[in-house]
């Protein structure tokens, strides 16, 4: 593998402090941002208002190749979902959404990508596939930032809303993730907004309060997935570290800090959670928080007991939720054909012998 660093790792200061031991004037870095980030070139020699010999020592130390798509699934009502291959030939994906009045704002003419953060996962929640092969490695920035380059160009729409919730716990792999957001919400980078930009983790309760403490208005999701400890620490072996008093503390750290409402993510799974004695408990966590809930029926998993209600218990434990009087939605499922819940078209594909790349799309 090539041991060079990619230069969509750079923010404007890193790249500033490089064009500086060059000798050349700080202005080239802006130069070099707007070749990657306004035209989306894919080889230094395009930037053709830079001198030969700087091009040739951004190519000497930097890359500059494009993430491999290696497998592109689509849906009939147009979710999208990525695999890329990296450097080192890990995988991971990213899911692109159409608007949908159940994610993170109003339907309009959203665009959202699920931004994967890690190669694979460590936090094993039960009920997902990314934390099947346990963790690889944390995502540089710029991996993070090539996955919108990437399907931008790959799909031909532009995003403009950004889930990290794709496979990894993005608080996880923290500093990565704050050089990655600077990069996608500069007006010299991708230039998406903070509040279009959404955190979804699976409750570090200590990294929530630290990116309180952030001077970024970036919205929060928490996985959450039990409303009583016996029930959430079935699913997700996190509880145990932060159970939910430590969680719901933090989140009303995060809220009182912002002036946010947070959203809770929900997954129902038949006969775990999906039962009428979480809904009491479940409100009660969302009303002391204001938080609204999102409610997504499980995505089953290949080689995974859990199951998706019925329609019936589905609407049940939802109507239950709204006449309790908080705000939940329940998510139209717009990638259950294509396996769109994090971590499975990588699972299938790594266990698919068959698969060699023969259908690399790059
Ligand atoms: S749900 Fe998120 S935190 Fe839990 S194992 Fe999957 S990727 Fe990791």
């Amino acid at each position: 593998m090539d041991k060079k660093p990619s230069i969509f790792n750079l923010p404007l200061s890193g790249l500033e402090a490089w064009v500086a031991t060059r000798r050349e004037p700080l202005y080239r870095a802006k130069q070099v941002l707007q070749w990657l980030y306004q035209k989306r070139i894919t080889r230094f020699r395009e930037m053709s208002d830079l001198s030969e010999r700087l091009r040739d020592e951004l190519d000497r130390e930097f890359l500059l190749e494009p993430l491999a798509c290696v497998r592109k699934t689509g849906s009939g009502d147009t979710t999208q979902k990525f695999l890329f291959a990296l450097r080192d030939q890990s995988f991971i994906e990213s899911v692109l959404i159409p608007a949908s009045p159940a994610l993170y704002g109003s339907p309009s003419d959203r665009k959202t990508l699920c931004v994967s953060t890690q190669v694979g996962c460590a936090y094993g929640c039960k009920f997902c596939a990314s934390g099947l092969e346990g963790w690889t490695r944390n995502l540089e920035p710029g991996e993070m930032v090539e996955q919108i380059l990437r399907v931008e160009a790959l799909s031909g729409e532009k995003i403009n809303n950004i889930v990290f919730m794709g496979m990894g716990e993005p608080l996880a792999n923290y500093q990565n993730l704050l050089q990655a957001i600077e990069i996608i919400r500069a007006p010299w980078g991708i230039g998406i907004g903070a509040r279009h930009i959404t955190i979804s983790t699976s409750g570090l309760a200590p990294r929530i309060r630290e990116l309180a403490d952030q001077p970024l208005q970036i919205r929060l999701a928490v996985s959450l997935h039990g409303a009583t400890d016996a029930v959430r620490e079935k699913i997700m072996p996190i509880n145990r570290k932060f159970n939910l008093a430590a969680l719901m503390d933090a989140c009303a750290y995060y809220g009182e800090k912002k002036h946010q409402r947070i959203t809770f993510e929900y997954i129902l799974i038949e006969n775990v959670n999906d039962g009428l004695d979480q809904v009491m408990e479940l409100a009660g966590l969302a009303r002391r928080l204001e938080a609204k809930i999102n409610l997504i029926p499980y995505n089953t998993v290949e080689g995974l007991s859990w199951k998706r209600p019925s329609q019936t218990r589905q609407q049940t434990f939802y109507r239950a939720l709204r006449k309790s009087g908080v705000d939940a939605t329940i998510r139209r499922e717009k990638g259950h054909d294509i396996d769109a819940a994090c971590g499975q078209l990588r699972l299938q594909t790594m266990q698919d012998k068959n698969f060699a790349g023969s259908n690399n799309l790059r």
